[in-house]
């Protein structure tokens, strides 16, 4: 069942919390809303869920307008980064809990048997939560909003709370158990490698509206603004200016055929790490001049540092191991470094990516 949000406006006293959102999730799919701490990420969340009431806009269930349906009336499953579940009961109680009322004894035990299965905990039924890690905690929690078979699942922060190794074993797992159910779901995160690990599309959320909307590959490899560049990390940014046609980032010009005007304009460029060449000697390339402050052999790339007098700047490139090895880089070593993308934003105008820089 696929979810439409229209037009929806949402203050708290004078705060604008949302502003005109609009959004679809295709039925079956599972999409993150990521942005920044209050860019209303969770108030979006709890309008579909039908837990607070949009200023205006509607909601859509398929076909059906549940704008102002009650949320026991939206058959709808939740999991939140505390999920409080009952203390005083097992495993097995805490999923059976909400399924009582609805079904006969037999079905319940039938439901909650392969519940605990699906999200692998059919061994730690007879378990109270305090016996439990985190993790296996919100495996529950997740078995307890999925016992009523709801219709949509939405899931705030759910990991926030678990190390980041636990994390990581939970997203791939909630991916692989999505990918069973198909259960149109939302998922809340500030993360953006969750994000684009877990789901099929991202909305990336800024100050109450929706910047960009895609799938990871293409929210990735087009971003629409320098917000969501930004926001995705691992770039650096140059500033300068466009005219006639070039863009002069410092030492760096490039061609820049999209604006061919007289007027001198200010213009940004972003370039991610993983852009960026280092060599020794300049090969007639666009490059700018840098000395290495520091080296950080990581997997899978090596990090490093280098520090540009021109721009008075401090560029992050990731050096794969092979060119690593081949460039002997030491800390104090002046460098050339060439961008083999650009992205460049002209003040009021669309990103232009700058490609084939390594003419
Ligand atoms: P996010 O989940 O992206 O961090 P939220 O949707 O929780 O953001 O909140 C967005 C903004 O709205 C925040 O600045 C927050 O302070 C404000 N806000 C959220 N809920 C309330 C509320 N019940 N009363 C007042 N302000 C609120
Ligand atoms: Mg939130």
């Amino acid at each position: 069942m696929n979810i439409a949000v229209k037009r929806v406006t949402k203050s708290f006293g004078t705060f604008v919390a949302l502003n005109d959102v609009s959004l679809d999730v295709p039925s079956g799919a599972l999409l993150a809303l990521l942005g920044p701490s209050g860019s209303g990420k969770t108030t979006l969340l709890r309008i579909i869920a039908g837990l607070e009431t949009a200023d205006s806009g509607s909601v859509f269930y398929a076909d059906e307008d549940v704008t102002g349906a009650a949320v026991r009336d939206r058959n709808v499953g939740f999991v939140f980064q505390h999920y409080a579940l009952f203390r005083h009961l097992s495993v097995y109680e805490n999923v059976a809990f909400g399924l009582r009322v609805r079904a006969r004894s037999a079905d319940v035990d039938r439901r909650v048997r392969e519940l605990l299965r699906l999200v692998q905990l059919d061994g730690l039924a007879r378990a109270l939560p305090s016996e439990l890690s985190g993790g296996q905690r919100q495996r529950v929690a997740l078995a307890r909003a999925l016992a009523a078979e709801p219709k949509v699942l939405l899931l705030d922060e759910p990991f926030g709370a678990l190390d980041a190794k636990v994390r990581q074993e939970l997203r791939q797992w909630l991916r692989r158990l999505h990918d069973e159910l198909h259960v149109t779901s939302v998922f809340v995160t500030h993360d953006q490698e969750e994000a684009f690990e877990v789901a099929d599309r991202v909305v990336i959320m800024n100050h109450g509206h929706i910047e960009q909307e895609g799938t990871p590959e293409e929210i990735f490899e087009r971003p629409a603004n320098p917000f969501v560049i930004d926001f995705l990390g691992n770039v650096n940014v140059l500033h300068g200016h466009v005219q006639n046609g070039r863009a002069r980032l410092g030492q760096l010009e490039v061609a820049y055929p999209d604006y061919p005007h007289a007027e001198s304009r200010a213009a940004t460029a972003f370039v991610r790490s993983h852009e960026l060449e280092i060599v020794r000697t300049r090969n007639g390339r666009p490059a700018i001049e840098a000395k290495v402050t520091h080296v950080n052999p990581a997997r899978p790339v090596v990090k490093v540092r280098v520090y540009s007098e021109a721009f008075g700047i401090v560029l992050s490139v990731d050096v794969g191991w092979e060119r690593y090895a081949e460039l002997r880089l030491t800390v104090g070593d002046t460098v050339w470094v060439s961008p083999r993308q650009l992205r460049v934003f002209v003040q009021d105008r669309a990103v232009v990516d700058v490609p084939g820089l390594g003419a």
